[in-house]
């Protein structure tokens, strides 16, 4: 048995489900096996299937269980919690919201380790990096993650074997490699050093996601418990209610850094009240939402600024005018919730832009009393003319 038929060691599930049913020709399966427990509980392909799943792809296609155990997500990231990872629709149904569509596992692709498949002669296969939640990025190529192909903009895909050279993954509409289908004529070397802040706070989040310390010289006491709760809300409040003195439009509009998407028109995002807009992002909303993150949660302004731009004040003051101010006060009364650093920074911010408002109020005031006096000025004028 040659590596190829078992999964690879970083190989999503349905990836290999999908690469075997190509090699036996057989249609694979549309919507690889979900199952909700009466628990309420999702079971999945990719995260966790029923053991009795495992046992017919492993008689079927010929390989031993333990090697697909080997590779579901609860088996590689067993803490990693469901909202950490990336959805197709929202993970968390209730009983009544039965008839909306079943979640499974979305992914985007790195075009360079396809590439790198391809010249190694390997099977191109999908790996279980890209389905976190916490990846904008290719960790290993510091490359940002696609889920389109570059030339017609299309999503589906399929393997493909030629006669020779090994299985490729194609775009299904306009049958163009996608090793070869990411939009690459973009100078990255002025754009790159942006990405870098995504990359290390994705980083982070995954070693929290993962039970393990955040950095605390960037995120001084903070436990990754804190660590997650702070992204979830933070995204909760960029995307709740809809301001339509702005058009309708979401919070995280106001987090606009082109260079993290240079090849796509800038990203405008409407869409309001998304239950879990980390999980359920497709990649690129997913590193405006990282930036976002970044920028909020790192105290060195510098993130922001290489982020967002040098005329830039502090996101975390950008955060604190976008965000409901009766939500926000919520989430700051819950004890422990937030690391007692973030709540710190939250207080300092309210208070410089109280004084700001102070200051702001005592100049218009003053400007109202000079123009007051102008006009008089001028009547007087010209009532002795
Ligand atoms: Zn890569
Ligand atoms: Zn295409």
């Amino acid at each position: 048995m040659t590596a190829h038929l078992e999964p690879f060691a970083d190989e999503l599930l349905t990836s290999w489900i999908a690469r075997r049913a190509h090699g036996q020709r057989v249609r694979p399966e549309p919507n690889p096996r979900i199952a909700r427990k009466r628990n309420g509980k999702w079971r999945t392909t990719d995260v966790l299937p029923e053991p009795e799943w495992l046992e017919s792809w492993a008689r079927q296609y010929k390989v031993p269980i333990e090697a697909l155990n080997a590779v579901t997500i609860a088996h590689r990231f067993p803490t990693v919690p469901i909202d950490f990872l990336s959805w197709n629709t929202d993970p968390f149904q209730s009983v009544r919201e039965s008839y909306r569509p079943r979640p499974r596992i979305e992914f985007g692709w790195c075009s360079k380790c396809l590439a790198q498949d391809y010249a190694s002669a390997s099977p191109a296969y999908f790996r279980q990096d890209w389905a976190l939640a916490t990846r904008g990025f290719c960790e290993k190529h510091d490359w940002p993650l696609v889920d389109y192909c570059g030339l017609c903009g299309s999503s589906q895909w399929t393997f493909f074997a030629s006669t020779r050279g090994p299985l490729r993954l194609m775009c299904q509409d306009c049958w163009r490699p996608l090793e070869r289908a990411s939009p690459l004529n973009v100078t990255v070397a002025k754009i790159q050093h942006s990405w870098k802040h995504v990359i290390a706070f994705g980083r982070e989040l995954q070693w929290a996601a993962e039970g393990k310390m955040p950095d605390q010289f960037r995120f001084n006491n903070t436990s990754a418990k804190q660590l997650l709760a702070e992204v979830r809300d933070i995204c909760q409040l960029l995307f709740s209610e809809p301001n339509w003195l702005q058009g309708g439009h979401a919070e995280i509009n106001r987090f606009d850094c082109p260079d993290l998407n240079p090849w796509h028109k800038p990203y405008h995002c409407i869409v309001n009240r998304i239950p879990h807009p980390l999980a359920t992002a497709r990649p690129v909303l997913r590193r405006a939402l990282l930036a976002a993150l970044a920028a909020i949660l790192d105290p060195r302004n510098e993130v922001t600024q290489e982020l967002f731009g040098h005329d830039r004040g502090p996101a975390i003051n950008t955060f604190i005018v976008a965000a409901d101010k009766r939500k926000l006060d919520a989430y700051l009364a819950m004890p422990g919730r937030w690391s007692p650093s973030f709540c710190q920074r939250i207080a300092t911010s309210r208070a410089r832009q109280r004084q700001d408002d102070m200051i702001m109020r005592g100049k218009d005031r003053v400007v109202r009393r000079l123009e007051k006096r102008i006009r008089a000025y001028q009547a007087i004028a010209a009532y002795s003319a």
